[in-house]
């Protein structure tokens, strides 16, 4: 069932996100979850890759409500460690990860579109294996909850803990957007959080085998990730403007107000 918001959204509902935005800013991470969840029920979830903020932010949230949605697109270009992480989160957090999948599997993109198109065109094959597979998944759902920080890219660092998310249509949650490295990394060892074994290995942000390498000393966080290319972002969270003429009330957006 599509639960999506419609995509106008009314100059009322603006209004209601932009209060619930600037109260949220002083909200901790566990009371933005908190919100999510009392607010969109079950057609809210965690979206995750389960980078050492996201194993953070699934902690809280079992720690909020037990049976909390969880999904991942899984490339199917991940690499080992992370298909074990996934395992042990199962296990630990008592939940089904739900995994999306691109439409195309990876001999079906080769025959497609030649091969290791990663080397030749890396936003076609982000668009291919992560964007279309997660707008499908957002379609079912009111909100998502996200684990980006403001201070990991540019095109983060922008984000608020609560927003109008106008590429996809719904409302996100970003309860992390004001945490740094040092409290997450905090955070993970005071609750023996499990996280994925590359971080020991200086793989600080973790995507797929083809397109993450480990970081030198001296070099920024995602320097790993697309080497070669500008690429910094894989296109999920690309920040869009609210519509400039809403017209549509979407009633599930009558939820505000909280
Ligand atoms: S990170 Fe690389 S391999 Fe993974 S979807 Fe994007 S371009 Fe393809």
């Amino acid at each position: 069932m599509n639960h999506q918001l419609q995509p106008a959204v009314s100059e009322q509902i603006q209004e209601q996100i932009e209060s619930v935005q600037h109260a949220s800013e002083h909200w901790t991470p566990q009371r933005a979850l908190t919100w999510a969840f009392e607010t969109f029920g079950n057609s809210v979830a965690i979206s995750s890759a389960f980078g050492a903020e996201g194993m953070v932010l699934i902690d809280m949230a079992s720690r909020v409500r037990k049976d909390f949605r969880l999904f991942t697109i899984d490339t199917e270009f991940l690499f080992p460690e992370t298909y074990n992480l996934m395992d042990r989160i199962e296990e630990k957090y008592g939940i089904a990860i739900e995994k999306v999948y691109s439409v195309l599997s990876p001999e079906e993109q080769e025959r497609t579109h030649g091969e290791a198109l990663w080397t030749r065109d890396p936003d076609r094959c982000c668009n291919l294996r992560k964007v279309e597979p997660l707008r499908r998944k957002l379609s079912e759902l009111s909100a998502w909850i996200t684990s980006i920080r403001r201070d990991q890219t540019s095109v983060r660092s922008s984000a608020h803990r609560i927003e109008w998310d106008a590429k996809f249509g719904l409302v996100k949650i970003n309860p992390m957007v004001d945490w740094t490295s040092k409290q997450v990394w905090r955070y993970i060892h005071e609750h023996d959080v499990p996280y994925n074994a590359l971080h020991n290995q200086d793989y600080p942000s973790i995507g797929c085998t083809h397109c993450t390498r480990a970081v030198r000393p001296g070099e920024d966080p995602r320097a790993g990730r697309w080497p070669g290319f500008a690429k910094t972002e894989c296109g999920l969270h690309i920040i869009e403007p609210l519509p400039a003429s809403a017209t549509t009330v979407a009633s599930k957006a009558a939820k505000f107000g909280n």
